[in-house]
């Protein structure tokens, strides 16, 4: 048997296929776009599980969105796919596929794969941050990922950092989100030089030693410390993973970070909170969907 872990997200869906003890056997991508239609979505993903050869020894699904999911696997909104509303996921891809399937919020899979494979691997209370166009976040409390009454905790991005600060893509004002986010970086680079680049131009601009540029990630990475010391302050956790396309420029960042996080955090947390980037970089999420695959297929052998 196999277990189908799958990441979708604004450009592209990600598909895992892993043994039942972890090991990702194959994996691939394919364009998310005809998914903003979401009545295609329970053939599209069986088309595609298809191109795995034994396909029909699939067992169990686990599957991140971008957006708010309820509990019982219903996709609320999401920013990535403006049709999406109230659409039933889970319920619309068990059917076609016949199997188990569980839906959770694209950045808790994120720090469920990171858990139980990665960075945070053995830990039991830890934070994921995932840092792309926007700031996403999970939160792992005594174990158990962490839901909130209706489905939204874990919106780290939306931190205040300064409630003055600049313009938020949230409406409000000095989010995390508008201080370290690709989006941010973008920002930042053209108010200081008129010039209009991408989050990763910049990047390549600042290993080539480019005083702006540097300055750039110094202020992402320094408000990133802030907000990871507020995360650290208000739950104790051991391990905070940052994961996303910005987390590729870790060796820009990370002293930044750390000055942001030990110029605010308790001393009691300085020895010993880590913060790491990413281990499984853009595997995240389908090692996540296996993880939580894996138990639901367990759950529905016991029932
Ligand atoms: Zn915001």
């Amino acid at each position: 048997m196999f277990i189908a872990g799958i990441d979708l997200g604004g450009t592209n869906i990600k598909f895992g296929i892993f043994s039942k003890e972890g090991e990702l056997l194959k994996s691939w991508k394919a364009s998310s776009k005809p998914l903003l239609d979401p009545k295609v979505i329970p053939d599209y993903i069986f088309d595609e599980l298809k191109r795995y050869e034994q396909w029909a020894e699939i067992k169990a699904l686990g599957i991140g969105v971008p957006g708010l999911v309820s509990v019982d696997g219903i996709v609320k909104e999401s920013p990535n796919f403006p049709d999406w509303k109230d659409v039933p996921v889970k319920q619309m891809l068990s059917e076609k596929l016949g199997i188990p399937v569980i839906v959770e919020n694209d950045a808790n899979l994120f720090t469920i794969g990171e858990g139980s494979f990665g960075n945070a691997k053995h830990c039991k209370n830890y934070v994921g941050i995932t840092i792309g166009t926007g700031v996403g976040g999970g939160i792992v409390i005594d174990g158990n990922i962490v839901h909130g009454c209706k489905g939204m905790a874990g919106e780290i991005g939306h931190i205040v950092i300064h409630p003055s600060g600049p313009l938020c893509s949230c409406g409000k004002k000095g989010c995390l989100e508008a201080y370290s986010s690709a989006t941010a970086i973008k920002k930042i680079m053209f108010h200081q030089t008129g010039l209009e680049l991408e989050a990763e131009d910049v990047a390549k601009l600042a290993l080539k030693g480019d005083k702006v540029a540097l300055k750039v990630f110094e202020k992402v990475g320094y408000h990133l410390g802030i907000g990871i010391a507020t995360i650290v302050n208000l739950l104790d956790v051991e391990v905070v993973v940052i994961g996303g396309g910005v987390s590729k420029s870790w060796d820009l960042l990370q002293k930044h970070i750390q000055k942001g996080f030990v110029e605010h955090t308790f001393k009691v947390h300085l020895d010993t909170v880590k913060i790491e980037k990413s281990l499984l970089g853009d595997n995240a999420g389908i090692f996540g969907g296996f993880f939580i695959a894996t138990t639901v297929f367990n759950n529905s052998e016991v029932s």
